[in-house]
Parts: structure tokens; C-alpha cells; sequence
């Protein structure tokens, strides 16, 4: 049983049955057996096939017939004309991508290595350069995100993307601004000049509600600036939004 599930991996990966053989352990002899149809690899052969070919085991065993395709990820039915044709489309995309891009990993772990470079950027135990290290990963990997989840658009502008990342830095982490302004510099960007967020008040504040709305925060900023300094401070906001929702005009 299975084996035409098999032959059909083989074709699509185009690889020889010996090839598979030395890539799982499953000796030619029982691959053999099983075309013949003499033979049904147990379990745990079947797995091995089915990591070797990086599909489900359920794919395998003819109880799912969706694979993913290793490289754009994209989910489809072998089976199915339609689904193949849709394949090779957004797999043309996905070439190009990385042709304009670089490597693009799976999505799942491009959000992993996200959040983790992210989360040691917010370690206040580490160095400010360990922090500007993982904070420069966190943007590679905030980028390929933007990538995957455009569907490979090839007009994403990283340049834009890091100005508009490192914009919000201040607001969206309350990073401090010796920081932030390391940050800004190593990307030709003017330093920044409140001291506002570093106030022993404003940090306990920031403990007390890190969760509550942006304008919950302005509200304790405007208390704490000159009108001038809030409406610069608002209008770094607004830019801010803007970049970020080209299409809303309603601002923040
Ligand atoms: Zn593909």
C-alpha cells in the first residue's frame, strides 16, 4: 500500500528510489518488496520516507493530499492541474524575491528569529552593543516578514522599512535614547533630543500602563512638554502613522 504515493514523490522530486534508500536507511530491498506489493514499510520507515521528501505522513499514507513546497511554501495538491499551475506561479514570485532580497527562511521561522532578536533587543541586562547587535537581526528578519507577507512583492524598500522601524523605536519600546540614538546613527539618521522618557516618573508610569493606548501616553507627554516640544512630538508621531498606513488619512 502507499507505494504509488511514493513513486509519486520520486517523480516530483525527482530522485531514484537508490537515492532515497541512502538518504533514509531503508534498505533498496524493502523498497523493492513494497512495489511489488509484497511489503507495506512500517510506521516508522514511513516516517523517515516522509522526512526525506518533507511532507506529512498522512501525505504518505494517502490521507491528505496537500505537500508544501520547501522552498516558497506554498500549499498545494500535486494532484491537482489547477493547484500546480498556481504553484509554479507564486513559486516564479518567490524566485525573484530572493533574487532581489537574499534567502528568504520559512515564514514560521522568520517570526521565531523576529521575536527572539526583538526580545534580546528589550533585555535591559545586556549591553548596549549586544542590544544594537540583535536590534539590526530584528530588522532583517521584520523585513522578510513584510516580504512573505506581501506575497513576494519585489517593490518592498528596506531603506524605508528600517527608517520607519527605527522611528517608532522610541514610542514602541520606550528605548532609551542613548540607544535609540546609537541606533539612528549607524543608519545616517539625526539624533534625537528629549530626555522626557528617562524621568524616574515617566519610567514608572511606563511599568504601570506599558499596555494602554498610545494616547493615554501623550496625555502624560503633553503634561510633561512645552507646546512647542508636543506638537514636534505629535507631528514625529503622525510621520510616523503615515509611513506605516500610506493609505489612512485619518492620522493618529
Ligand atoms: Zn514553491
Amino acid at each position: 500500500m502507499y507505494y504509488d504515493r511514493f513513486a509519486k514523490l520520486c517523480e516530483m522530486n525527482n530522485v531514484k528510489p537508490g537515492q532515497v534508500s541512502k538518504g533514509t536507511g531503508v534498505s533498496t530491498a524493502t523498497l523493492t518488496s513494497w512495489k511489488q506489493g509484497k511489503y507495506t514499510p512500517k510506521q516508522d520507515k514511513l516516517q523517515k520516507i516522509a522526512d526525506f521528501f518533507n511532507v506529512s505522513i498522512d501525505f504518505l499514507m494517502e490521507k491528505d493530499d496537500f505537500v508544501s513546497c520547501p522552498n516558497c511554501h506554498y500549499v498545494y495538491s500535486p494532484f491537482s492541474d489547477t493547484d500546480i499551475e498556481a504553484h509554479a506561479e507564486f513559486h516564479k514570485k518567490y524566485e525573484k524575491a530572493v533574487s532581489v532580497y537574499g534567502h528568504i527562511p520559512a515564514e514560521e521561522t522568520v517570526v521565531k528569529a523576529r521575536e527572539s532578536f526583538i526580545n534580546e533587543f528589550r533585555d535591559t541586562t545586556k549591553t548596549n552593543p549586544e542590544r544594537i547587535v540583535a536590534y539590526e537581526s530584528f530588522l532583517d528578519y521584520d523585513f522578510l516578514l513584510d516580504v512573505i507577507n506581501s506575497g513576494y512583492s519585489l517593490t518592498l524598500d528596506r531603506g524605508k522599512h528600517d527608517y520607519r522601524e527605527i522611528s517608532t523605536l522610541r514610542i514602541t519600546y520606550r528605548t532609551p535614547e542613548e540607544l535609540v540614538n546609537a541606533i539612528r546613527k549607524a543608519h545616517g539618521l539625526t539624533p534625537i533630543e528629549d530626555g522626557y522618557y528617562e524621568s524616574p516618573e515617566i519610567i514608572e508610569w511606563v511599568q504601570d500602563t506599558f499596555d494602554d493606548p498610545d494616547m493615554h501616553f501623550l496625555h502624560k507627554m503633553k503634561l510633561k512638554m512645552t507646546p512647542e516640544r508636543f506638537k514636534k512630538h505629535l507631528e514625529f508621531m503622525e510621520d510616523s502613522y503615515k509611513l506605516e498606513n500610506p493609505d489612512d488619512d485619518i492620522g493618529c
